[in-house]
């Protein structure tokens, strides 16, 4: 029972924290910018890209949403 209980707490933590979408993104502000005032970021360890607002920055990486 103990054994059960163990596994679905592991099973909770491994859902709610889903480390395989935690990659290392290194984003780069690209040169480029678009035509309505955003920003693009381009992550260069998984090549995803994101046009933002001026002033923001993208926290995670995108790879796992594709
Ligand atoms: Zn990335």
């Amino acid at each position: 029972m103990i054994l059960v209980l163990g596994i679905l707490i592991a099973l909770a933590i491994i859902l709610i924290l889903q480390p395989w979408k935690r990659r290392d993104c290194r984003w780069r502000q690209d040169a480029r910018k678009l035509a309505d005032g955003r920003v693009l970021f381009t992550c260069t360890a998984c090549g995803a890209e994101l046009a933002l607002p001026k002033g923001r920055e993208p926290t995670s990486c995108l790879a796992g949403d594709r």
